[in-house]
């Protein structure tokens, strides 16, 4: 079958951009193995749910009363308190938004197709999870960075170099191997080859991408990463903070931090001389987004200039939760903004191109309430730096060509997410 354009560059990018629209629909496993050579991400280990088979979701739903209780308590009207009222007058503006994304979804019969087995493409690759003894369970970087001894451990890296030699009967490959050993916590570890190194520490192997680098560290030692000089600062600047949850029912997989922490992080420190662009995710608590617009984006000098939506689908197509559903919308909030280290000067603002507002990225959601990788879609607002230079904020994994920060950036780099070449 003749594949559409949009399809063979989906299949090489993992970003599928409907025409005449301002949605995307996104494979987070194959942006992220852009960053990748001898690796790919494991589909199944990304994705353990929401490609159950219709029969089964279905049986799920009759089995679970409780989840049915809570749809009905949902629609039951009532009056909604003033906070209520501006979420809800936030959610009907960008509404017509998504419905129109996802209806360019349920349009795009080829791609849904692809979606159905987004979870078992590649699957006859090589498992790394084997290497890893399921008895062993995985390290908990937070626990271990709290440990008395933290500043003892380390991490070693194992650099393979490769030449090719030409000998009497035609050529041999040699590889040499080096290793080397960095203290984990509070120290900036790079990978500055154009290739994948594989790391050892404790009794797992993780692996970091070409030309990446990361700092496990708490939030009080963020500060070893402003760069002495401002053009060594970054263009873009993704945070994911923990938010604390509304209810104390609701556990959280990391520990949480109370808003006024965030006030503090030196997001002006770590800009660029030419400015950045930060994106940052935020729940739909409204008393947070009144926070993030009032008290948080001064703070960090940023003005708000666009806000992108994240729209949940299953394999299916279908939408995770019901659009209207106060409590459980299935989308969660991006909000960019520029930032500026001096005041704005036009020469500085033209080489930003304007973000365009009300962008809608779909995608399965992945396990651990992992955000889907969005660096791919952000560069080209910024065409006049190059190589963008880009940080994540409270990251958990690492990119090609990113700085990665927060107390647990290795978590999702453990080989059991990946499979070999
Ligand atoms: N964007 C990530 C993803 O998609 O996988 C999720 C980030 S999660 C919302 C927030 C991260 O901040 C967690 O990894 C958590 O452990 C980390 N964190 C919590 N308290 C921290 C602190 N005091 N210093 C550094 N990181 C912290």
């Amino acid at each position: 079958p003749n594949m559409g354009d949009g399809l063979s560059t989906f299949l090489n990018s993992g970003i599928y951009q409907f025409e005449n629209s301002n949605a995307v629909f996104i494979d987070p496993v194959r942006v992220m193995n852009r960053s990748y050579t001898h690796f790919q991400v494991s589909p199944s280990a990304y994705y353990p749910r929401f490609f159950e088979s219709k029969a089964l979701a279905q049986e799920s739903r009759v089995s679970s009363s409780s989840s049915r209780k809570r749809k009905r308590k949902e629609k039951k009207p009532h009056s909604l308190n003033d906070r209520e009222k501006a979420a809800e007058q936030r959610h009907q503006e960008a509404r017509p938004f998504l419905l129109k994304a996802h209806k360019c979804l349920l349009r795009a019969t080829a791609l849904l197709e692809l979606m159905s087995n987004m979870r078992s493409d590649s699957e006859s690759l090589q498992e790394c999870g084997d290497l890893v003894s399921p008895s062993v369970p995985q390290q908990s970087f937070v626990e271990l960075g709290q440990d008395w001894h933290a500043p003892f451990y380390e991490i070693i890296l194992d650099f393979h170099q490769y030449e090719k030699l030409n000998v009497d009967k035609g050529s041999m490959i040699m590889q040499y191997s080096e290793q080397k050993v960095h203290p984990l916590f509070n120290n900036l570890v790079l990978n500055e080859t154009g290739d994948d190194v594989e790391a050892e520490f404790l009794s797992s192997r993780f692996v970091i991408p070409r030309k990446s680098c990361f700092l496990m560290s708490d939030l009080e030692q963020i500060h070893s990463l402003i760069p002495a000089e401002s053009c060594c600062g970054f263009n873009l600047i993704v945070v994911d903070p923990p938010w604390e949850n509304g209810s104390a029912r609701q556990k959280s997989r990391y520990p949480t931090l109370p808003n006024r922490y965030f006030l503090s992080l030196p997001i002006k420190q770590l800009t660029h001389a030419d400015g950045a662009l930060v994106a940052l995710w935020v729940t739909n608590r409204e008393k947070l987004r009144g926070f993030v617009e009032k008290e948080l984006f001064p703070a960090w000098g940023v003005t708000h200039v666009a806000t992108f939506y994240w729209l949940k689908v299953k394999a299916d197509g279908s939408l995770i939760n019901d659009l209207d559903l106060f409590h459980h919308r299935p989308y969660e909030c991006l909000l960019l903004g520029h930032c500026h280290r001096e005041a704005m000067d036009s020469e500085c603002l033209s080489k930003f191109k304007p973000v365009q507002h009300n962008q809608i990225i779909i995608s399965i959601p992945g396990a651990y309430s992992r955000k889907p990788p969005i660096g791919g879609l952000l560069p080209e607002y910024f065409p006049g730096f190059k190589p963008t230079r880009c940080i994540e904020l409270f990251a958990r994994e690492m990119t090609s060509g990113w700085t990665s920060w927060g107390n647990e950036p290795l978590h999702f780099q453990d080989l059991k997410y990946f499979n070999r070449n």
